[in-house]
């Protein structure tokens, strides 16, 4: 396994095994990574192509009061753990090298990243369409795969990727969570013990708001209903929102189609920012 952390060194390699006839297949990350990253690694490695793995912890899709500074970073265990999976490249470069004092070109998808997360954190889907962008043309992959943990990131990665003729397939993988529900992510890691024993009620309201769905609900609001008092059962959650939308687009309905519509929910534990969504 090679460690690559000059932007056009990569950008060489990758050139390099394409004229060679062989499939790339990339997995962008922000490194600490964990069995969330590595079930995509895996899926990567499956289809016997060539697995890049990037490890970037973006700075243009954090706002300036989040943690962008206290971002976990854990570059020789991620590499050690990729090493054991198959993984052909990780990429890493240095914030510096991805973006020159006078960089001043952005990607901003318009439709799925307004609302929610998009709200919440402005500028941040702009920062990750840029880098994603970024690093599709520096790792030049066939196919890339992204979690489906980050709907909505999903959704204006398949969006940029479909209005900007970007030639790389887009596979979302299944959300990979704890025995307790708690989907696996860095961000983890900021919860205390006591935090993380609660942590598990988010999931545990959105599985209320998907039986209700299985039970025939369909009405939009009865189910927030639903979930609301789900969670209202664990007084440390803040809600930042909690909405059901259509999964393509990201956009608010009143009706659930089953299959088609997600309930997605930002909140907070303590300090830490917590996501989650499930498919109704
Ligand atoms: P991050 O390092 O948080 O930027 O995540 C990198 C990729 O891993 C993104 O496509 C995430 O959606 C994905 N990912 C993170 N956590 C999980 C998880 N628990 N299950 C599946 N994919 C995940």
């Amino acid at each position: 396994m090679e460690i690559i952390h000059d932007p056009s060194g990569m950008q060489r390699a990758a050139l390099r095994l394409q004229a060679e006839g062989r499939r790339i297949a990339f997995v962008p990350t922000m490194g600490a990574l964990h069995e969330g990253h590595m079930c995509l690694v895996d899926a990567a490695a499956a289809t016997g192509a060539v697995v890049v793995v990037s490890v970037f912890v973006n700075p243009t899709q954090f706002g300036p009061a989040e943690d962008f500074s206290k971002y976990p970073r854990t570059l020789e265990a991620d590499a050690a753990l990729c090493r054991t999976r198959g993984v052909a490249i990780v990429f890493a470069p240095p914030s510096d090298g991805m973006y020159a004092p006078d960089f001043s070109t952005y990607v901003d998808e318009g439709l799925c990243s307004r609302g929610l997360c998009g709200d919440f954190r402005p500028g941040h889907f702009r920062g990750v369409a840029t880098v994603v962008t970024m690093l599709f043309n520096i790792v030049r992959p066939h196919v890339a795969y992204f979690g489906a943990k980050d709907a909505q990131q999903c959704a204006v990665i398949r969006k940029m990727v479909s209005d900007l003729f970007i030639p790389v397939e887009i596979v979302v993988a299944p959300t990979v969570r704890e025995s307790d529900g708690l989907a696996l992510s860095s961000r983890n890691k900021y919860l205390s013990p006591e935090l993380r024993g609660k942590a598990t009620a988010l999931y545990g309201a959105l599985s209320a708001a998907k039986a209700a769905v299985d039970a025939g609900e369909r009405d939009s609001a009865r189910v927030r209903s639903v979930f609301l008092q789900t969670l209202a059962g664990e007084p440390l959650f803040r809600l930042q929102y909690f909405a059901i939308v259509e999964d393509w687009t990201m956009r608010p309905v009143d009706v659930v189609t089953p299959g088609r519509t997600l309930a997605v929910v930002a909140a907070y534990l303590g300090e830490t920012r917590l996501i989650d969504n499930l498919g109704l």
